[in-house]
C-alpha cells in the first residue's frame, strides 16, 4: 500500500502509543490534540505485561523502568480490620510467568515518555489548539475540520479521542452510557506524610460493602495513588477534571481501617469521576476511518486495562494497514481482530465490579473465602489478557521507518 497520510485525533496514552506504531510501520502520521499543551490528567495507572510488550517495541524501555514502580504483590485486604484476603505474588514471579513486569507509573510520566517517542521518529507531528469538530469522508480520502475554523485532508482518521469522542458520534451518532451507580474519588499523598513501614511496594485493594479502595506507589515509591470507589447516585459528571470534596471523600470512608483513614487524611486534594458503562460496539469503523481506545471501547476501570487496551490498539491497526492492499479493509481487519478480545475485556470489568461491591455479609463472607482457599485463582484469570504478545502475533517494530515526507 502506498505510504498513507494517518491522522490521529488526541494525543491521549492511547493516540500516542498508535502514533508511534504506525509512524514505525512507515506511515506519514499527524496527531491532532485539542489542548494547548500535552498532558495527562490524573495520576496512577497501572500497566500490565501485555501493554509493555507495545512498550518495548516502540522504543519505550530504560526511560519507562526509571520512573515506574515495580510492585511485589497485590494484597487483598479487609476494610475494617486489614486482614489479607488474598495475595498474588507480582515482581520477578509476575515476570517470570508473562517474560514482563507489572508496573504502576504516573499517567504524566508515561505520556511524556510516549510524547518523546513519537516526536523521536516524526519530528513536529503533533498539532496542539487543533480541537476536531468535523470529519467527511470525500472519494477517497478524509476531511477534519478544526474549531478554529481550519481542515486537513489525510487518506485515514483514527479517533483516538477519548470516551466522549466527537470521532466516534460523527461516525455513529451519540452513545448511551449507562451510570453504574458507583463514583471514584482519586488523590495522591506524598509518602513522607504517613507513618513510615505503612505503605510497602504493593498494589493493596480494600474490600468493604459497596466500596473498596485502591492504592499504589508512583514516582519512585515517593507518591501514593489512592483510588477509592463508592456506590452512590447523585453525581453523574464523567470527568477527572472536576475536583471532589474531601469532607466527602473522608466521609464515605468513615469507619474503614486506620490506614484508609491516613490516606485520606494526607490528601489535599481529590478529584471525583462518575462511572458510566456502556455495551461495546459492534462496529469501529466506517470507509476509511476507525476508532481507538476509550473512543470505541470505554471501560470501568476494574481490571485496569483501559490504557493497557488502548496501547495494544495501535500495535494491531499499524499492522494491519501494513498488511492490507487498501485503507478500508486493514480497518476492517483491525476491527475484526480487536473487538472480541476488547469486548471481553469491557465485561469482564462490568463483572469484577459487582463482585467487588457486594454488600451482603454472606456473599461477602462466601467471596473472601473462596479468594482465600484459591490464592492463584485471580492471577490465573488474567493470565489470557498478560500473555497476549502481540509481537509475536504481529511482527516486531524495531527501527522507524525513513521519513516519507
Ligand atoms: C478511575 C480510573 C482508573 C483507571 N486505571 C487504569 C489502569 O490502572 N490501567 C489502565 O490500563 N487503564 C486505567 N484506566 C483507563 C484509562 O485511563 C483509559 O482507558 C485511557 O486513558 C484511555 O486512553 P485514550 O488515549 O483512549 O483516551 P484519553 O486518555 O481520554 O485521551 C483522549 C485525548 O483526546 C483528546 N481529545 C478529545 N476530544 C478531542 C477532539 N475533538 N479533538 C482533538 N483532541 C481531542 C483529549 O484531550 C485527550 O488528550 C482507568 C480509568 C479510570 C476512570
Amino acid at each position: 500500500m502506498k505510504s498513507l497520510r494517518v491522522f490521529v485525533v488526541g494525543a491521549g496514552l492511547g493516540g500516542l502509543a498508535a502514533a508511534s506504531c504506525l509512524r514505525r510501520s512507515g506511515f506519514d502520521v499527524t496527531v491532532f490534540e485539542q489542548a494547548a499543551a500535552l498532558g495527562e490528567v490524573g495520576a496512577g495507572v497501572q500497566i500490565g505485561p501485555n501493554a509493555v510488550r507495545v512498550l518495548h517495541q516502540i522504543g519505550i524501555k530504560d526511560g519507562f523502568e526509571k520512573v515506574a514502580v515495580r510492585p511485589i504483590s497485590l494484597d487483598v485486604r479487609d476494610w475494617e480490620t486489614a486482614r489479607i484476603i488474598n495475595t498474588i505474588t507480582l515482581g520477578d514471579t509476575y515476570e517470570a510467568r508473562y517474560g514482563l513486569p507489572y508496573y504502576h507509573v504516573h499517567r504524566a510520566d508515561l505520556h511524556t515518555l510516549l510524547a518523546d517517542a513519537f516526536e523521536a521518529v516524526a519530528p513536529g507531528c503533533i498539532r496542539l489548539n487543533a480541537k476536531c469538530i468535523g470529519l467527511e469522508q470525500l472519494n477517497s480520502e478524509v476531511r477534519l475540520t478544526f474549531d478554529d475554523g481550519t481542515s486537513a485532508v489525510g487518506d485515514v482518521v483514527i479517533g483516538a479521542d477519548g470516551i466522549h469522542s466527537s470521532v466516534r458520534e460523527a461516525l455513529f451518532g451519540p452513545d448511551n452510557p449507562h451510570f453504574t451507580g458507583m463514583v471514584a474519588f482519586r488523590g495522591t499523598v506524598p509518602l513522607n506524610r504517613l507513618p513510615p513501614g505503612l505503605i510497602e511496594c504493593k498494589g493493596y485493594n480494600w474490600s468493604g460493602p459497596h466500596h473498596h479502595f485502591v492504592h499504589y506507589l508512583l514516582k519512585g515509591g515517593s507518591l501514593v495513588n489512592c483510588v477509592g470507589v463508592c456506590d452512590q447516585d447523585d453525581w453523574r459528571v464523567e470527568s477527572w477534571s472536576v475536583e471532589g470534596d474531601m469532607d466527602e471523600f473522608r466521609n464515605e470512608f468513615t469507619g474503614w481501617h486506620d490506614t484508609i483513614q491516613a490516606l485520606i487524611g494526607g490528601m489535599d486534594s481529590c478529584f471525583k469521576w462518575a462511572l458510566y458503562d456502556r455495551e461495546p460496539l459492534a462496529q469501529w469503523s466506517r470507509d476509511h476511518t476507525t476508532l481507538l481506545g476509550d473512543a470505541c471501547h470505554p471501560m470501568l476501570p476494574f481490571l485496569a486495562q483501559g490504557a493497557c487496551m488502548a496501547i495494544e490498539d495501535g500495535y494491531v491497526l499499524a499492522h494491519c494497514l501494513r498488511t492490507h492492499d487498501s485503507a478500508a479493509a486493514g480497518l476492517k481487519a483491525y476491527e475484526t481482530i480487536r473487538l472480541p478480545r476488547v469486548s471481553r475485556v469491557q465485561l469482564g470489568a462490568r463483572e469484577r465490579g459487582k463482585t467487588l461491591h457486594m454488600s451482603d455479609p454472606k456473599a461477602m463472607a462466601k467471596r473472601n473465602a473462596q479468594n482465600a482457599a484459591d490464592p492463584a485463582m485471580r492471577a490465573r484469570e488474567m493470565d489470557w489478557i498478560y500473555d497476549h504478545d502481540v509481537a509475536a502475533e504481529y511482527g516486531v517494530l524495531n527501527e522507524p521507518q525513513p521519513a516519507s515526507r
